[in-house]
């Protein structure tokens, strides 16, 4: 921790019962004192650390070890959870991070219950996983858009926790991201998108449908949050209508995560002392 942090996000974004998403400022960034600029440099110094960091969780996966870090990123269109994939998990060394993002299901996936997907797309041991969009979309566009009856998506909230339960003890450490942004920063980014050809391709007039709902969508997460952050799976909501705060955050929180899982590099398993040999003829 440095001077610019008053409180470790870990503890000041941290969703507490009885929080409300409401009455957040997106604006704001909790525990944090420093300007952008200063972030900027900050979550850059992050990078050596996040990737021996990183390194240790790979070397640890291939030699036996269980463990893996699975980040959940969720939020409106244009909250930057694609930003924080570039940014933050861009940090460490891609082949030990799957991303992997979940758009509506395919007619394949329909065929399964709403995990099936989740499931083949877990890390492996000693791997990062990263998912933009996840199983919660089965609590809110689902519920929002009235895709299934009311007492099938209200299922969903146990059969999440079970399910988190079950990987988390499996060796999975979970870290759950909620980007959020006001309807107003929202309307900034898809206006700057249009203002920019080369951003057009980013552009879905659908998404503006999900817009028209934002205050369904706001009930939606405040129920997901209240019903799904557990001590195995907590969830984290980040002020995001500053991007550098947002991606300094996270990288501070999945730093946090990483350096719980207290791995030391693998010991060999060979005689270093009699292969130096070997190598020099000495
Ligand atoms: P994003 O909007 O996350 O940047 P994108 O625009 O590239 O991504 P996709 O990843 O193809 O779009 O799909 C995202 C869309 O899929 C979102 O509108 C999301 O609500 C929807 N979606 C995700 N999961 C489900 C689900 N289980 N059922 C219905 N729609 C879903």
């Amino acid at each position: 921790m440095t001077a610019a942090w008053t409180e470790h996000p870990a503890t000041s974004l941290r969703w507490r019962p009885g929080d409300r998403l409401d009455a957040l400022d997106t604006r704001s960034t909790p525990g944090y004192t420093g300007r952008k600029r200063a972030a900027k440099v900050l979550r850059a110094g992050h990078a050596d650390d996040l990737s021996d960091l990183q390194e240790r969780l790979f070397a640890h996966g291939r030699t036996g070890g269980v463990r893996s870090v699975l980040l959940i990123l969720q939020g409106m269109d244009t909250s930057g959870k694609g930003g924080i994939v570039r940014h933050v998990v861009g940090m460490v060394d891609p082949q030990g991070v799957r991303c992997r993002g979940f758009g509506r299901p395919t007619p394949e996936e329909q065929a399964h219950d709403f995990l099936w997907r989740i499931r083949r797309a877990l890390p492996s041991p000693g791997l990062l996983g990263v998912f933009d969009r996840s199983h919660y979309e089965d609590v809110l566009v689902v519920r929002v858009e009235e895709l299934q009856p009311e007492a099938s998506w209200r299922a969903h909230y146990d059969e999440i926790n079970a399910f988190e339960a079950e990987i988390a003890a499996a060796g999975t450490e979970i870290v759950k991201v909620m980007l959020a942004i006001s309807p107003e920063e929202q309307l900034e980014r898809l206006v700057s998108r249009l203002d920019r050809p080369e951003k057009h391709w980013r552009y879905d007039p659908a998404d503006l449908r999900a817009r028209e709902r934002w205050g369904e969508y706001q009930a939606a997460y405040q129920e997901m949050l209240d019903r799904t952050s557990t001590d195995v799976a907590p969830w984290y909501v980040v002020p995001a209508d500053r991007k550098w705060f947002a991606r300094l955050a996270v990288s501070e929180l999945l730093r946090h995560t990483l350096r719980g899982l207290d791995l030391r590099w693998p010991a060999a398993d060979f005689d270093v002392e009699r292969q130096r040999r070997l190598l020099t003829g000495g």
